[in-house]
């Protein structure tokens, strides 16, 4: 696909997200360190690129998820928003009137494209029904004429062409009686290598006489961000409806080309992605970014529940219960690597010290605790961080809002809430007892057990 490094470190961020324990300060800086490198690797502008995730990060940092989704879903949801929005957020569709012909007029420099996308946008539209035909106007180059009838067969259209006469406005005229036999005539032009005052005047004048519905800028992404410049400069010259970027596949700074156009508000109609006639899209920002964020592999991703912590993370987790060094944050994390570990008895065998207390504990303690994880979950994932750091902050208001949120009952938050300050009161006491022996730990758990009500 386009853009396939951008995309597959993109999608790499956004990963970690999912598989983060839940949405914090330092999670949101990483992804902005990530998005950074992953947008300047792509040759956009590091103005553009610092704008950008200063509102990703901003947002991420103030707003609150709606009830129903998760925090990790909305900050995913940021991310694929800020980045519609930079693309310049709408679809820019030609919208083809019911005067014949329609006429779409490429202009651009030499090589960038111009004859190539002319056979690929006849194509796109005979495929719509509409009759197409095409218009060469570049008496600059010997062979462009060739090559446009050439292209033109391929999309099995008709070309008009006049391989004696140099004047393009005269050419334009000798079959002016003729193009209102098509739905759409695409206009080919010549270009030069820069922008120079002999373009500029014959574009102009080829705008006075032809008058296009649509002045397309054609643009190569090789050039990177320089297409700022480029389409800035030809749109004040010849005004020009809308930008065509091709060769969008084989280049690392297609991203920077594809931002640098969004930035001067140039209207980008289609993009190439390869030689072949079909390699045109129509260019839909959210259509883009939802692929180059891989948004249905991320859902699934979000919505997995059944990942398999390690080993490690397990005896991890074990050591800082007995450092007890105990939050509410600590308690989600113990909370959903449970809950991703399967059965608690499991868990039990992992922590260090844990074995020997498990055939201790009665059974249906672990059966009802597996069934409350998942609720919890929910209840945690609705909280905010202020919340999951301080739970002693949850008044009643709270409390509705967050069952409401997470589609738990009352009771069920303020149950868990009495979990989190039985679980601190028993961390508190174990606190100090570094390194306690599976002896130690058994008799504090013994003396547990009456009050932990699971
Ligand atoms: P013009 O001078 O603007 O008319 O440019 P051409 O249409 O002759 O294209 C110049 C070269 O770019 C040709 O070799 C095309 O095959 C190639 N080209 C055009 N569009 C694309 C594209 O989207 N992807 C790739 N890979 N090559 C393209
Ligand atoms: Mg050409």
């Amino acid at each position: 696909m386009v853009l396939e490094n951008l995309s597959s470190s993109l999608k790499n961020s956004l990963k970690k997200i999912a598989r983060a324990m839940f949405v914090d300060e330092k999670l949101i800086d990483e992804l902005i360190k990530d998005l950074q490198r992953s947008l300047l690797h792509a040759d956009v502008n590091v103005s553009l690129v610092f704008n950008l995730t200063k509102d990703i990060k901003e947002r991420a940092l103030k707003e609150k998820p709606p009830a129903g989704i998760t925090q990790k879903e909305y900050l995913v949801r940021i991310v694929y928003e800020e980045l519609v929005k930079f693309l310049g957020e709408e679809k820019q569709e030609i919208k083809i009137g019911k005067t014949k012909p329609f006429k779409i007029m490429f202009v651009g420099l030499f090589g960038s494209g111009k004859t190539t996308t002319i056979g690929k946008v006849a194509k796109y539209y005979s495929k719509r029904g509409f009759k197409v035909a095409s218009l060469a106007l570049d008496v600059h180059r010997p062979a462009a004429v060739d090559q446009l009838e050439q292209i033109s067969k391929t999309a099995d259209i008709k070309c008009f062409s006049e391989k004696k006469e140099k004047k393009p406005v005269k050419i334009y005229k000798k079959f002016e009686k003729e193009y209102s036999k098509y739905d759409i005539l695409l206009i080919d032009t010549a270009g030069r290598d820069a922008l120079s005052k002999d373009l500029i005047k014959e574009l102009n004048d080829l705008n006075k006489t032809i008058k296009p519905n649509e002045n397309l800028l054609v643009i190569s992404a090789d050039i990177g961000q320089a297409a700022q410049k480029q389409a800035e400069e030809f749109h004040k010259a010849c005004s020009v409806t809308g930008v065509i970027v091709t060769k969008m596949d084989g280049t690392a700074k297609a991203g920077g080309s594809l931002t640098a156009c969004s930035a001067t508000k140039a209207k980008i109609k289609f993009i190439g992605v390869g030689e072949k006639m079909d390699d045109l899209e129509e260019f839909n920002p959210k259509g883009f970014v939802s692929r180059l964020l891989g948004m249905g592999d991320l859902e699934a991703l979000l919505q997995k529940t059944q990942e398999v912590i390690s080993k490690e993370q397990a005896e991890d987790l074990g050591k800082r219960m007995l450092k007890g060094e105990f939050n509410f944050i600590d308690l989600y994390e113990q909370m959903s690597a449970m809950s991703k570990m399967g059965p608690l008895s499991k868990i039990m065998d992992l922590i260090p010290g844990f074995s020997g207390i498990k055939e201790k504990l009665p059974a249906d303690m672990i059966k009802n605790q597996e069934e409350k994880l998942k609720k919890w979950k929910y209840i945690m994932q609705s909280c905010t961080k202020e919340e999951l750091e301080d739970p002693e902050i949850l008044d009643n208001s709270r409390i509705e809002r967050i069952a409401k949120g997470s589609g738990c009952t009352t009771g069920e938050v303020r149950e868990l809430l009495k979990q989190y300050k039985q679980s601190k009161k028993m961390m508190k006491l174990m606190k100090g007892k570094t390194g306690a022996s599976e002896k130690d730990m058994q008799k504090m758990m013994k003396q547990f057990k009456g009050k932990l009500k699971f």
